[in-house]
């Protein structure tokens, strides 16, 4: 076998999601809603299918018009650049793909990356299968006085930041609203690790799939928007977030096209393109969600109030079993410290699917280096429907 592939052959959505179908669990685990997509999606996809032959055969390769097309009217409004639909996007099979195609097309071997830890799993493996090496940055708890309640609370220090960088860095990773712990990045934050990605000439790649779950009236802002981060940003999104449908595996990534036409060189000579009548649907939603902007009546709107509730529904539930979780200010996912009820990692794994709740360790999310430190924490999806959650609370009840 390929070298390439050693070290990389663990992946915990792999093994997590297998435990959970075994044990019939509850599953908080995995990060998927399991409530159905908007009316106006799924018709949209069902129309997709029965439109003629052209829908069920090759498009563009690099896009589906009709989706490029709405992609840059409304992205172009939000980024305050006028985006090309056809050189400055590429649509990829889910966001994994748009984050595998940038690292693959822009990271040369022994070129470092700095990831914000902690950072989603795949960006490691994406990076070592590049040839690439990646430098961590932590995101820390802000040393003030007692519990850290709030993603808000965790922050990079600029200091530490700079420190990382040397001559062969080549990117930073970050992610905003972040998976596992829920931070949005303020403005200011993201404008002093733009100053030090022009300073050191370093490209940021920055993953916004959770970009319109937002709570308690954090704001999302993407650093491509920032002066002078336009052309060395690339902005990962995915369609699989923004309309509830993780199964339809429609991704793009964003940037100036002197950057997304090597990505769309890798692309081509692998997956080439996805599939069409997916692509057409999610172009409908982006058409429909651009002239509801801003109205109740946005997908965009609606689905963050809802996640709000269930967000606090399941804060509730864990403060009520005696646990603390640290609360998303964005995305999907709430992670606690869950020490006080299960003294070691083991231990807690073990019990958590023995009783039928399905979780992720925190430490998945850290480096080798760094993941002891986060053994004690887990994480819980909370996009799920209420009687899910109900089924979680009844569980943690008798395991606390
Ligand atoms: N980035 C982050 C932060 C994620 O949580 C996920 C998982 N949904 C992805 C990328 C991959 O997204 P997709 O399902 O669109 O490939
Ligand atoms: N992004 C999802 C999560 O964090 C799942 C990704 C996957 O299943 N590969 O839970």
């Amino acid at each position: 076998h390929a070298s390439r592939t050693d070290g990389v052959d663990k992946n915990v959505w792999v093994e997590f999601t297998q435990l959970a179908a075994d044990y019939k669990a509850v599953n908080l685990g995995q990060g998927f809603p399991d409530f159905s997509p908007p009316k106006f999606i799924q018709e949209a996809f069902c129309k997709a299918v029965s439109g003629g032959p052209i829908m069920h055969q090759y498009t563009r390769a690099f896009g589906h018009p009709p989706l490029v097309r709405s992609l840059a009217k409304f992205f172009s409004r939000i980024v305050g650049h006028e985006i090309d639909p056809l050189e400055d996007i590429l649509v990829t099979v889910g966001a994994y793909q748009a984050l595998f195609c940038a690292f693959q097309a822009l990271v040369n071997e022994g070129d470092e990356v700095i990831i914000v830890e902690p950072f989603f799993d795949c960006y490691q493996p994406m990076v070592k299968m590049a040839g690439g090496k990646a430098v961590y940055v932590p995101l820390r708890p802000k040393a003030a006085s007692g519990a850290v309640l709030s993603s808000g609370d965790w922050v990079l220090s600029a200091e530490e930041l700079a420190s990382k960088f040397t001559p062969r860095t080549k990117a930073v990773v970050i992610n905003t609203p972040n998976n596992p712990i829920g931070k949005v990045y303020k403005t200011e934050e993201l404008q002093m690790i733009a100053d030090l990605c022009i300073k050191h000439d370093a490209l940021c790649i920055s993953d916004e799939v959770y970009e319109w779950l937002t709570y308690d009236g954090a704001k999302h802002v993407k650093i491509a928007s920032l002066p002078g981060m336009w052309e060395r940003t690339i902005t990962v999104g995915s369609a699989g977030k923004t309309f509830s449908a993780t199964g339809w595996k429609v991704g793009w990534a964003i940037s100036s096209g002197h950057i997304v036409k090597h990505m769309k060189t890798i692309h081509q000579n692998t997956v080439y393109h996805c599939a069409t009548a997916a692509q057409e649907a999610v172009a409908q939603g982006f058409e429909r969600e651009y002239e509801v902007f801003g109205s109740p009546e946005s997908y965009f709107q609606q689905l963050p109030a809802m996640l709000h509730l269930k967000r606090n529904k399941l804060a509730s539930c864990l403060e009520s079993v005696g646990l603390q979780p640290i609360m998303p200010q964005g995305g999907y996912f709430m992670i606690a410290d869950i020490s006080s009820i299960c003294l070691t990692f083991i231990c807690m794994i073990l019990l958590s699917f023995l009783q039928g709740l399905a979780t992720i360790p925190v430490s998945a999310f850290y480096s080798p280096e760094h993941s002891k430190e986060f053994d004690k924490y887990i994480r819980f999806c909370f996009v799920k429907e209420d009687s899910t959650l109900d089924a979680a609370e009844d569980i943690l009840r008798k395991w606390s």
